[in-house]
């Protein structure tokens, strides 16, 4: 049944999306510029998750670790009455569906043909031009991959033409992300550590000046950059930090002071993205405050240095370095956003990102998996090829099973911000959390499938294995995102109950919100259901796939809060088990709706899409009993 994987290995070749059918055609539709100046939606603990008033409206949960004003940048973000994100509604016991049924198109035909003409070239490179195992040898890039790289535009794949860059849009981009993902996770960091965190910043909240003096030669990869948030005291708890910023008397400038570590691309850079405390006094009550400021910093502007580069388990073709910034003369239109807006830019940053991680996962598992297919197929024991035993079937079916839910998660964030989402906070968290973990599985069984031969620096499996792991590690360890997922879903939550207690004081006034929601949770309580259902939405071939599990998701969610109130905060336990089942059902949803496309449109691989899809969906349904545990 899996022996030949045809489904996944007979699309790899399809370049404008890796496993998705295989008509490039289906691809059309509209799709914006970079979006998400505004997806942010908080901070937790004045760390990683809790959106403030001001962002999320305040709420049952609101006083706890709120830490910010309004945001600075785009358009509002949605009250939590009209987000359109799906795992917000999951939390609030409503179906928004329009981010994820059907599953997003989001390339038009002339993106649709850039991508297939960029495809080719960058595969190339990678299989001709870059050594993976020699960077890893090296620990850094061969000095002809770098130049490469630089040659195909891969420093500047989002930067606007006019500024030297390719304009990718989301989706394009985790494409090529997926490539490289595929091929050498070390270039995949030192590329992503430039674009993806490095100057992302200046791409989101860059003047018109700051860009146009920074993007062009970042854009060809003349400079590098780099992004400095972690110190040696501050690694999760971001806003602890202590480099300083002290502005100048005469306000034209800021004395930077402070170390930071474990910098990717630290002994490379030019051109760093810097998180600082900087005195901030609150017009209001006079008082001064310590908030972070991000600042653009020039190595030229002198007083930065950086030490030798880390020895790391993985990822070594990736420079990692301290950088030290000693009474550095930063000029004051070199803060990006706003003064005191440092954290909400950091954190946005990240959230922008985390898509392109999924999609480099799903790419590594692409790869991993054909290398097992590969030797499973050719391998004999006991008389007979082992892809044969089904022990082995089973083995590979589950990784396929993984990559194609990582990568069905890559693509329809990347869709949903290309269409101009602005609250997707929590699914990609969800997908830098579940690809991470699904991709390290992956090829641990691929190991596994190989036998010794897997254990050889020969095969190129263990490099991989190596640098796989630090992935649940950096840019929000997976355990400070299931926080983060479980914590953002209650904040919204608790904004909900607190505006339905409100609505039932003045209950004349509220006929609206009160029979609506009021009767959702009594139909609920009643085990009636209150109408999340999927059915409308899932091919009738996946019937049988469809949820209960959002029901109950949402009543557990609801009782949760009612019991913990504002201390679900410190119920480590509880939240890791409701974040793990938000993922889950997530995931559910997502392979739900790629299959059901598929399916829709008869697509070569529509079958074998249906089978992934079924037996993802029936092993989720297991996470019920985990949830119907905790609302007890
Ligand atoms: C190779 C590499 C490259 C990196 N590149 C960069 C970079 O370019 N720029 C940059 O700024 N940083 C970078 N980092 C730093 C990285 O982002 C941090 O390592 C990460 O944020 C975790 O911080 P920490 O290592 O200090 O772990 P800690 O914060 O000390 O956490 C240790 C453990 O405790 C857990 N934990 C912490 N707090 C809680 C809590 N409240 N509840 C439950 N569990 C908790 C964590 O999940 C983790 O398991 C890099 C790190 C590595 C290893």
């Amino acid at each position: 049944m899996f022996r030949g994987l045809g489904g996944l290995r007979g699309s790899r070749d399809f370049g404008g999306h890796p496993t998705v059918g295989g008509d490039p055609s289906t691809w059309g539709g509209g799709n914006g510029p970079v979006k998400g100046t505004s997806d942010f939606g908080g901070v937790w603990g004045g760390s990683w998750g809790w959106g403030s008033p001001e962002t999320r409206g305040g709420g049952v949960l609101g006083d706890l670790g709120v830490s910010g004003g309004p945001r600075t940048l785009g358009a509002p973000p949605p009250p939590v009455w009209e987000s359109n994100s799906f795992a917000v509604g999951m939390f609030l016991g409503r179906l928004n569906t329009e981010q994820v049924f059907p599953y997003p198109s989001a390339l038009s035909e002339e993106q649709e043909q850039t991508l297939q003409e960029l495809v080719g070239p960058v595969t190339r490179f990678f299989e001709e031009v870059n050594n993976p195992a020699r960077n890893d040898e090296l620990e850094r890039m061969e000095d002809a991959t770098m130049q490469g790289l630089k040659e195909l535009g891969a420093f500047g794949l989002q930067v606007p033409p006019e500024m030297g860059g390719l304009g990718l849009s989301n989706t394009q981009y985790a494409r090529l992300v997926d490539i490289v993902g595929q091929h050498d996770l070390g270039v995949g960091i030192t590329l992503g550590a430039h674009q993806s965190i490095g100057f992302k910043g200046l791409l989101l909240y860059g003047t018109p000046a700051q860009k146009k003096k920074y993007l062009p030669r970042l854009a060809t990869g003349e400079t590098v950059a780099a992004f400095c948030l972690t110190e040696p005291g501050s690694g999760s708890d971001a806003a602890s930090i202590r480099t300083r910023a002290q502005p100048s008397p005469c306000g034209t400038f800021y004395t930077l002071d402070g170390s930071k570590i474990w910098i990717s691309n630290g002994g490379l850079a030019e051109i760093f993205t810097v998180f600082a405390k900087t005195p901030l006094r609150d017009e209001g009550t006079g008082e001064t405050k310590e908030k972070i400021t991000a600042f653009i910093v020039e190595r030229s502007f002198g007083g930065v240095t950086h030490g030798a580069p880390e020895k790391k388990m993985g990822i070594r073709a990736s420079n990692t370095a301290e950088v030290h910034f000693e009474g550095v003369r930063v000029p004051a239109e070199n803060v990006l956003g706003v003064p005191g807006g440092g954290f909400k830019v950091a954190m946005n940053i990240l959230n922008n990102g985390r898509f392109g991680m999924a999609a480099a996962m799903a790419g590594t598992m692409r790869g991993i998996l054909a290398k097992a297919v590969e030797h499973a197929t050719n391998r004999t024991q006991f008389g007979d090829k082992i892809h044969n035993f089904g022990a082995i079937q089973e083995k590979l079916a589950r990784m396929a099973l993984l990559q194609y839910v990582t990568e069905s998660m890559a693509y329809m964030i990347s869709a949903n911000m290309d269409q101009g989402a602005t609250d997707f906070q929590i699914e990609a968290a969800i997908s830098k959390i579940f690809g991470s973990e699904a991709a390290w599985t992956v090829t641990d069984e691929c190991i596994q499938v190989m036998g010794g031969m897997g254990f050889m620096q020969e095969s190129g499996v263990e490099r991989v294995l190596r640098d796989l792991r630090v992935f649940r590690i950096f840019e929000g360890t997976n355990d400070i995102l299931r926080l983060f997922v479980a914590l953002n879903g209650f904040q919204t939550l608790g904004v909900q109950l607190r505006g339905l207690q409100k609505a039932l004081k003045s209950p004349l006034g509220n006929v609206g919100v009160l029979a609506g929601e009021v009767t959702r949770r009594l139909r609920r309580k009643a085990g009636l259901g209150s109408g999340l259902s999927l059915q409308d939405h899932v091919h009738p071939d996946l019937q049988e796939s469809t949820l209960q599990c959002l029901e109950l998701f949402a009543e557990t969610a609801d009782a949760l809060l009612l019991k913990h109130g504002k201390n679900i905060v410190d119920e480590q336990f509880v939240l890791k088990r409701v974040a793990d089942s938000a993922i889950d059902i997530y995931a559910m949803v997502v392979v739900l709706s790629r299959a059901s496309r598929s399916l829709a449109m008869e697509q070569p691989t529509a079958q074998h899409e249906r089978l992934l899809c079924d037996t993802w969906c029936q092993e989720v349904r297991g996470a019920g009993g985990v949830l119907g545990a905790l609302g007890g």
